[in-house]
């Protein structure tokens, strides 16, 4: 994992960065998080899970198991606070059909 780090407001905060497998990268600000677990909720392939770096308000922030990462980007969409970055190298977005296999696959590994 990598940090990176990100200037808004005048502040600086820090990004841990995954690399994720199948073209991307995923990247989480804890001190932009507010740890109410819409990424969570919304992730496809159940990915995001709280992690023992704390948030903004002394809660958990999350990390992601990148392996599984199909780079949808909805959990960076739905974040309320920008503590998520989603990159996609060559353009490569999962398609519903993509989500939905990798879904299956899930379910059928728990
Ligand atoms: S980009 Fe999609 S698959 Fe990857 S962690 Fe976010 S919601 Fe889950
Ligand atoms: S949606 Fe954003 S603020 Fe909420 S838990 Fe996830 S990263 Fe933190």
């Amino acid at each position: 994992m990598e940090q990176k780090t990100l200037k808004e407001d005048g502040k600086t905060f820090v990004g841990f960065r995954s690399e994720v497998p199948r073209g991307g990268s995923w990247t989480v600000y804890p001190g932009l998080c507010k740890g109410c677990g819409f990424c969570i909720e919304v992730c496809p392939v159940a990915v995001i899970s709280w992690s023992d770096r704390l948030g903004v308000y002394g809660t958990p922030s999350v990390e992601v198991d990148a392996e599984g990462c199909i780079l949808c980007h909805q959990c960076e969409r739905i974040c309320p606070d920008a503590a998520i970055g989603v990159e996609s190298r060559h353009g490569v977005v999962a398609n519903r059909e993509q989500q939905e296999t990798a879904k299956d696959t899930g379910r059928n590994q728990s």
